[in-house]
């Protein structure tokens, strides 16, 4: 016998699982939201993307963003390691007009704000308690956690990150979806890290070196974090020290870091680009990171928990709610809708790993309004109407005939 039986459970509190939860709740579904860790906990995954903007709008939580003190982004600039070429995307000056900024988060307040929001909704909150296991029972989900509780739900929802408890329950194997060298991440939160002036001050910066690539979050007036995606691993050598090495051998990076100093100790993480086979099922969805995962240079990781959250409350809502499954139809829309988004998005990864494809994506023209259509994907403009679809398969042409035809100088990666 469970100790109680709901409507839905989630397992795990970041933004897919709060998001999944508070229009569940909103709904008038009774949702329990499952998290492991005790907030606030500190996160990686700090950039949005403006097409966050409406799902937040949704969720209730756009209005408290200013008041909690998050810094405005009204755009994302690119640059080679020595300076020598800077591209800037400018949200406003995007191909689909509409939200013009978003914001730069620090992960453990942000997922503070909508855990709060979840409970306001009406979600019930178990923390810090983990899912240890979950199997079928009488075409219910009987979940099992570690404070010893046994609940009963019609629907499980796993939002519990890279790690999914789903997909190793159900065994599933992850596919790796693109073929480049395994990277890892290396980073930390600085005082003392240059800005831009102006309204660029809040903006994202990524700077390409020969190996990968480093970001630079601004999170308030003080603090910056700073992080190394890389596939250098070099014997001997900690992480730590991949990281200075790297930014003493590029001239911009010396210069932005010049008199930044660490404030926690560096942190890092492997793992990247993976999707499991499956994300749905008849009474079963993997949301966020739990089904995908993308190279974050793009900012697209938070997009694709929420836009896919949103999706999947979705059709819990619709006929499915009566009927207490999801018809295959259902589940394969689920699928298609979290693969095209992943798939635009990694689209411009691999430009952006191919020297040709970057060469391209640094000189930017906008004839026919290519470097608004560029800017507009950068945004996460994902569901593309026919003008910005050609327009971006266009670029992705000239990026592949890059190789062949030099039409933009490639730039020695030093
Ligand atoms: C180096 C790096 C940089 C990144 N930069 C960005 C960026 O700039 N912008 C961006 O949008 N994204 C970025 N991302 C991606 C982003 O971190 C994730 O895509 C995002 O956090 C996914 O949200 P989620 O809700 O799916 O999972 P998570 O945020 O991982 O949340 C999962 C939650 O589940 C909990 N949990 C785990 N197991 C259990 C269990 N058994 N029971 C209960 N709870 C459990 C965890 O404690 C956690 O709180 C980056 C990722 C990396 C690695």
């Amino acid at each position: 016998m469970a100790d109680a039986t709901i409507d839905c459970l989630i397992a795990g509190a970041g933004p897919a699982g709060t998001a999944a939860g508070i229009l569940l709740a909103e709904a008038g579904l009774r949702v329990v939201i499952v998290e492991k860790q005790d907030f606030p906990r500190f996160r990686i995954g700090e950039s949005l993307i403006p097409a966050v903007n409406a799902t937040l709008k949704k969720l209730g939580v756009w209005e408290r963003m200013d008041e909690a003190g998050f810094l405005r982004k009204y755009g994302a600039e690119f640059l080679y390691g020595d300076g020598s070429q800077v591209v800037h995307n400018v949200f406003a000056k995007g191909f689909v007009p509409g939200y013009e900024y978003t914001y730069e988060v620090e992960r453990k307040r942000f997922d503070q704000l909508l855990l709060d929001r979840a409970v306001e909704a009406g979600c019930e909150v178990r923390q810090p308690v983990a899912v240890d296991s979950a199997e079928q029972v009488d075409q219910r989900w009987r979940v099992k956690l570690s404070n010893g509780e046994s609940i009963d739900a019609q629907w499980f929802l796993d939002a519990s990150g890279r790690g999914g408890v789903l997909p190793r329950r159900l065994g599933m194997k992850r596919e790796e979806f693109d073929h480049l060298p395994r990277r890892f991440a290396v980073f930390n939160h600085f005082r003392g890290v240059q800005r831009r002036p102006g309204c660029e001050a809040g903006n994202i910066t990524i700077v390409r070196v020969p190996d990968g690539w480093f970001w630079s979050i601004p999170l308030d007036a003080e603090r910056t974090s700073v992080g190394l995606v890389t596939a250098r691993n070099e014997p001997g050598k900690r992480p730590p020290e991949i990281f200075a090495d790297c930014v003493a051998r590029n001239a911009f990076l010396r210069g932005w870091m010049a008199d930044a100093e660490p404030l926690d100790d560096f942190q890092v993480q492997a793992d990247y680009s993976f999707r499991q086979p499956r994300y749905a099922g008849e009474n079963w969805f993997l949301l966020g990171d739990s089904a995908c995962f993308l190279d974050p240079v793009f900012s697209s990781g938070v997009y694709l928990a929420l836009s896919s959250a949103e999706h999947a409350a979705g059709l819990i809502c619709g006929q499915a709610r009566e009927r207490g499954y999801l018809t295959d139809s259902e589940q394969k829309s689920y699928e298609d809708n979290l693969n095209g988004r992943v798939s635009v998005m990694n689209k411009l990864v691999s430009i952006f790993y191919d020297p040709y494809g970057f060469s391209v994506f640094m000189s930017p023209t906008n004839r026919f309004r290519l470097f608004a259509a560029v800017n507009a994907i950068v945004a996460g403009h994902t569901q593309m109407e026919f003008g910005l679809r050609w327009r971006f398969a266009l670029f992705c042409w000239i990026c592949r005939l890059n190789r062949r035809a030099p039409l933009a100088p490639l730039v020695e990666l030093s």
